[in-house]
């Protein structure tokens, strides 16, 4: 056995090996002693009498999700090595093979998985101007790939990136990362030759990413080909659309190959490679991603908080990882994308629709992902049982789905394959409750297999003699104590309590001694157990073999169910985004190809959320061009919007939201705003706070102006570009400079939709040159000396910043305040003198030190003081200041 351990231990490099004893999966030497770390298992050894102990630690099978989580989770790879032969009937020692390798990317269990995340693996092959990238989802069989461009896709004239190059990546990755940032792969192959790749060099700074090295053989491009053509059994790739020689297709090759070998049970359930490209969606890269909290918040990345949390009503997994799925890939199709709305509008017109599809939906399992166990053959009874209830919703689905009238719910009703064959094949042989496991038994129903049923019949009979036996056994003795138990080392034994041994008959047989029992065995005893015995056993076996045949059967149909599956997230998604509309109050986006913005009253579909109904003040935007002739009452806006007004007025808030439209638009999903003409952007960018990004190791202001590089570099015309506080991390001047030279290029060179949110009080000039440009500010009211954020956008520049204001909101001393406010008048005083030089008055010290006065009270603490202090003259009528001086009287 141990030869047997160590053989296989060589064939597995880099893993820990679970081999399987018995009842247990044993873990010995170093994977004993990590084991016993990682897992918390007592750690003992083989042949302790030995003088070199083996150490040993293990657990019992069915425990074996548990620790496999705990494994992966630590970092590790474990290779599972199961009996591949019944002990009972195997010759000599049982044969055992390694059956799957769990790497992080590899997992199919469900109890591995996140239900709401697609888990990928990926592999890359860098050329010298382009990456090859292949992605796929074991759990379900979506397999894709993508050529990467190493060269900047920037504008004409756009200065070359090397200028730019940062960091240990440069921006010549950027393309690249972007993909890696949007799928977010659990596990990600290289070769072993690249070490010193810099693209290789590159991925290894990405946290948390786990990068596997494979032999150089595994990336050979004609072996890479190979792989795909007999694996998809064909004679060439142009089907998928894919050329023979593409770096996409060798990686997708090496990927196919690492799958399969870590598989085992082979990898069927992947059907096709398809090719993703870049020019049909709306490109979001990996900063702007992040700041706009698309799919994870960018404070503590989670679920919670973010858009997707907010518009996701999916009721299935397949449709909460389809959401996710369309959100960070949004269209830049307009057909396309009204195709999807064209099906929420639908369905949000009918009110009884939605709830229908939803309550059929929420009894549906996994089919995705129970397909996918079914075609790797490692589908359990309850898998399939849980298989045929979902096709059983099928019919009335497909009957709700009837009818409709856009394209895509036709075309969805079409595909909506029923499998009923499947289904009747699986009800007919599985049992309703099916159990999980089947070594158990109790999986194949009575009446489907009438051997089976003659053994079962043989095994319940010979369990009725048995009772009858002690029944008669009982009378004969006068044992009435007297009962038949069972255990798995005598098999069945007569057992008399110690008192009563003197009343067994002679021919009992004494098998065991207990404290107070007597345990015997009698040969007719003995001859009906075995008949027990052998028919369970029989009946077992057989049942394995039929369910595995059924499963082999289902799995024929993988094709099918995959598209059924599809049809299924497919439905949960758009009524999901339905019911987001109506639930929510969104409206219908008019999605065009002109790059124009016409948002009536848009809302911030998060705080929209998250504040008390009425709280959150809706706002406008209005982005055109001069002269644009497919729109004209947006012919004469701006196509930039600067936006100033104090901190804390909504600025942020505002241009996010514009962002935030656009891409749910995109995506297809109805859009918070009583009316909204959202034009197709081919980019979305947002340069908004970069606090984040420190741990990187970068400074706030190096990071800020590597990510403006890159909007000024790539983003078009149809770009849409929303810029936060540019040159914070700067002096006002440089800063003041900065921001305006980057605001003229967008407006001249670049001329794509702006928004864009600044303290800069100087940029508002910038109207009077920039005829595309337009100033917009957050309506605030002073109201005795306080400022209310009254959250309107409104035309024109912002007149004062207010910086003073919010810091006394905060709490910032008085003191302070006052004092701020002197110099704030003579700076600005001083701005308007051409010479002049700078004089701020010297402080006066307002807390005077009286030598020798022993005060109980300090002045400044005095209640009238205070009064005085939150007074605002200018702000009172003389009647209210007469009343004040009265009442302050009052209390000196
Ligand atoms: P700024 O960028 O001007 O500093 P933010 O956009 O960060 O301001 O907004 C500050 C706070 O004001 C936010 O936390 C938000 O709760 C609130 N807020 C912003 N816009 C609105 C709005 N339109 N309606 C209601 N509350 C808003």
């Amino acid at each position: 056995m141990m030869q047997r351990y160590l053989e296989v231990k060589k064939e597995t490099p880099g893993t820990i090996l679970l081999f399987r004893m018995g009842d247990f999966y044993e873990l010995f030497h170093e994977d004993a002693e990590i084991a016993a770390r990682v897992l918390g298992l007592t750690l003992t050894s083989r042949d302790k009498t030995s003088s070199n102990p083996v150490p040993m630690a293990g657990f019992p099978f069915h425990a074996l999700d548990g620790y496999l989580k705990k494994l992966v989770a630590a970092g590790h790879r474990a290779a599972i090595c199961d009996q591949v032969e019944d002990p009972k009937t195997a010759k000599g020692m049982v044969r055992r093979e390694v059956t799957r390798i769990i790497t992080p990317g590899t997992l199919t269990e469900d109890s591995l998985l996140d239900p709401k995340r697609s888990n990928f693996l990926a592999a890359i092959f860098p050329e010298k101007e382009r990456v090859g990238l292949a992605w796929l989802e074991l759990s379900t069989g979506r397999f894709q790939c993508a050529e990467v461009s190493l060269v900047a896709q920037s504008r004409k004239n756009a200065k070359p990136f090397a200028a730019l190059r940062t960091g240990p990546t440069g921006p010549r990755l950027e393309a690249l990362f972007d993909e890696l940032a949007r799928l977010q792969p659990a596990e990600l192959l290289v070769s072993e030759d690249w070490r010193i790749d810099p693209v290789v060099v590159a991925l290894g700074t990405i946290p948390d990413l786990v990068l596997t090295e494979r032999a150089p053989w595994s990336f050979v491009p004609a072996r890479c080909v190979d792989v795909l053509k007999n694996h998809f059994k064909t004679a060439t790739l142009e089907g998928f659309d894919l050329e023979d020689d593409s770096p996409a297709v060798f990686a997708a090759g090496a990927l196919l190959d690492y799958a399969r070998e870590m598989q085992r049970t082979g990898v069927d359930h992947v059907m096709k490679l398809e090719p993703h490209r870049r020019g049909s969606n709306l490109l979001i890269d990996d900063a702007t991603r992040r700041s706009l909290e698309l799919t994870r918040t960018l404070r503590d990345t989670r679920r919670d908080g973010s858009l997707l949390a907010v518009i996701d009503e999916t009721v299935t997994p397949m449709g909460a990882r389809l959401l996710a799925d369309w959100l960070s890939n949004p269209l830049t199709d307009v057909p396309a994308i009204n195709a999807r709305l064209d099906a929420v509008a639908e369905i949000a017109a009918d009110r009884s629709f939605a709830g229908d599809v939803q309550s059929l939906l929420k009894e549906a399992y996994d089919l995705e992902r129970l397909t996918a166990r079914v075609a790797t053959l490692r589908a359990s009874p309850r898998d399939l049982s849980s298989l045929a209830r979902t096709l059983a919703l099928l019919p009335r689905l497909k009957a709700r789905l009837a009818g409709r009238h856009c394209a895509k719910l036709r075309s969805l009703e079409g595909n909506l394959d029923l499998c009923a064959e499947v289904r009747r094949d699986i009800e007919a042989a599985v049992v309703d409750e099916a159990p999980l496991n089947v070594a158990e038994g109790g999986v194949i129903r009575p009446g489907f297999n009438a051997q089976l049923d003659e053994f079962r019949d043989l095994s319940n009979g010979g369990k009725q003699w048995i009772a009858d036996y002690q029944r008669q056994e009982i009378e004969r003795t006068g044992i009435t104590s007297l009962k038949v138990g069972f255990n798995k080392v005598f098999g069945y034994y007569l057992e008399v309590t110690a008192a009563n041994a003197a009343k067994v008959p002679p021919e009992y047989v004494r098998k065991q001694t207990l404290k107070n029992q007597e345990r015997y065995i009698t040969p007719p005893l003995k001859e009906y157990e075995d008949k027990v015995l052998r028919a369970e056993e029989r009946a077992l076996a057989l049942e394995q073999e039929i369910f595995s045949r059924l499963r082999e059967r289902v799995s024929q149909e993988c094709r099918r169910l995959q598209q059924t599956a599809e049809v299924l997230a497919q439905s949960d998604v758009l009524t999901g985004l339905a019911v987001l509309a109506v639930r929510s109050n969104y409206c219908r986006p008019q999605v065009v190809a002109d790059p124009v913005l016409d948002i009536r009253e848009g809302r911030h579909p998060v705080l929209d959320r998250v504040k008390l109904s009425g709280e959150f003040v809706p706002n406008d935007v209005r982005l055109g061009r001069t002269g644009d002739v497919a729109s004209p009452d947006l012919s004469t806006a701006p196509h930039i919007l600067l936006i100033t007004g104090p901190n804390m007025a909504g600025k942020s808030t505002y241009i996010r939201q514009t962002a935030l439209l656009t891409v749910m638009a995109q995506m297809g999903s109805f859009v918070p705003a009583r009316s909204a003409v959202i034009g197709v952007a081919d980019r979305v960018f947002a340069r908004v706070g970069a606090s984040d990004e420190l741990s990187r190791g970068q400074s706030t202001f190096m990071v800020e102006m590597t990510e403006t590089a890159r909007i000024l570099n790539s983003a078009t015309e149809r770009s849409l570009v929303i810029l936060d506080e540019i040159g914070r991390g700067t002096s006002t001047y440089d800063g003041v400079s900065l921001a305006w030279a980057i605001t003229e290029f967008l407006h001249d060179e670049v001329g794509c939709r702006t928004l864009f949110a600044t303290h800069y009080h100087e940029l508002t000039e910038l109207q009077t040159t920039l005829a595309g440009l337009a100033n917009a500010n957050v309506a605030v009211r002073e109201q005795n000396g306080d400022l209310v954020f009254l959250h309107r956008i409104v035309p024109g520049a912002a007149d004062r910043s207010y910086g003073i204001q919010v810091a006394r909101l905060a709490g910032v001393p008085r003191d302070v305040i006052d004092r701020a406010d002197v110099i704030l008048k003579t700076l600005e005083a001083d701005h308007h003198k051409e010479t002049g030089e700078l004089t701020i008055p010297a402080r006066k010290p307002r807390r005077k030190i009286h030598a020798l006065q022993m005060n109980l009270f300090d002045a400044d603490n005095h209640p009238v003081m205070s009064g005085l202090r939150d007074l605002d003259p200018a702000a009172m009528t003389p009647d209210q200041a007469l009343d004040e001086l009265t009442r302050l009287k009052s209390k000196a």
